[in-house]
């Protein structure tokens, strides 16, 4: 899996990714888009599985 943001696509050699694990995976955010995680995690739906049953933050 490519160290990408999951909302954007930008690698880590373009911008910094942070990781988050979600059960048995890994993905890659970055910093522009980890607000979105937080607040609106449900607009996520599609790239994470169940996103849209996250509570928000
Ligand atoms: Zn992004």
């Amino acid at each position: 899996m490519a160290k990408s943001c999951i909302v954007c696509g930008k690698t880590h050699e373009e911008i910094p990714v942070t990781k988050f694990y979600y059960k048995e995976s890994e993905f890659y955010i970055c910093p522009q888009h980890i607000p979105m995680l937080i607040h609106k995690p449900t607009e996520l739906a599609g790239m994470i599985p169940d996103a849209e049953n996250f509570p928000a933050g």
